[in-house]
Order: structure tokens, then C-alpha cells, then sequence
């Protein structure tokens, strides 16, 4: 009976058509789902990325207000455009507002190359050479500079 099995076949393709679109929607949720993941995903990342700047240089300029301790990084253009006073003396470094207390009282901070970790340049003791010394780990850090270029 060849028009019985034509007609079972139509019947099957439009069961198939039906499941199809089916597929297609359950497949649109996973895209949507997968996305999500993928924007949860880079979010985290960059919220890992900030907060990897916040120990380290990475490009940023760092500051550390000296009222209340607040650490901040900023871009070099943010610097350009960043409220300031300037130091009483040529050898005063100037002072930037913190975003925290909006007091003009943030220094620029530097890292150690030999610890990593941060200081203030300006606050930092001198030795005999009138180099730099780190506050964390005592290393002259011109010296250690030049001895590992
Ligand atoms: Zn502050
Ligand atoms: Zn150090």
C-alpha cells in the first residue's frame, strides 16, 4: 500500500519538524544560558584583574592618601585631570585628593623591586648615598635596580 506509507511518512516528517523547533528552542536557552556563564565569567575576571592592580603596578598609577590609608589606583589620564596641591617646596611631592575622604592629602606610591611592595618615595628614608631606602625590606633601591638590570 504505497499511499498508506506516504502517509506515514509525512506524519513522521511533521513530528520531526515539530521536535525540531523544539530542539531549536531547548538549544536557544543553552546559547542564552552559555552567555550568562560567559558574562559571569569575564565578570569575575575583571573583578580579579582590579583587584590584582590594586597590589601591584600594572601600568597604574598608584597613590596612598596619607589621612586615612586609602590605596587608589589611576590612569595617566586620570592623573592629568586629578585635583592637586602642590608641595610647599620643590622637593614636597604634590598632594592629590582622595576619592575616599576628598582630602588633598594622597602621594604617589612606588614599588619595591626587590619585595613588591608599596611605598611612598617622599617618605622613604635616605642612606649615606642618598639613595632610597625601601621601609619593608631596607634594600637601596637604585642600587638594587642597577644590580638587576
Ligand atoms: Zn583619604
Ligand atoms: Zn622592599
Amino acid at each position: 500500500m504505497p499511499g498508506f506509507g506516504r502517509a506515514v511518512n509525512s506524519g513522521r516528517s511533521r513530528l520531526a519538524l515539530a521536535g525540531g523547533s523544539e530542539d531549536r528552542k531547548d538549544m536557544l536557552m543553552k546559547v542564552g544560558l552559555g552567555v550568562l556563564m560567559a558574562a559571569v565569567a569575564v565578570a569575575i575576571f575583571m573583578g580579579v584583574a582590579t583587584s590584582s592592580n590594586k597590589s601591584g603596578p600594572r601600568g597604574n598609577i598608584r597613590f596612598e592618601c596619607q589621612e586615612c590609608g586609602h590605596k587608589f589606583g589611576l590612569s595617566v589620564q586620570e592623573v592629568s585631570s586629578w585635583k592637586y596641591k602642590r608641595g610647599r617646596t620643590d622637593y614636597d611631592p604634590p598632594q592629590y585628593e582622595c576619592p575616599e575622604c576628598k582630602k588633598m592629602a594622597a602621594l604617589r606610591l612606588e614599588t619595591c623591586p626587590a619585595c613588591e611592595a608599596e611605598y611612598v618615595p617622599s617618605k622613604a628614608k635616605k642612606n649615606a648615598k642618598g639613595h632610597t631606602v625601601c621601609p619593608h625590606c631596607n634594600v637601596d633601591i637604585m642600587q638594587y635596580r642597577r644590580d638587576n638590570k
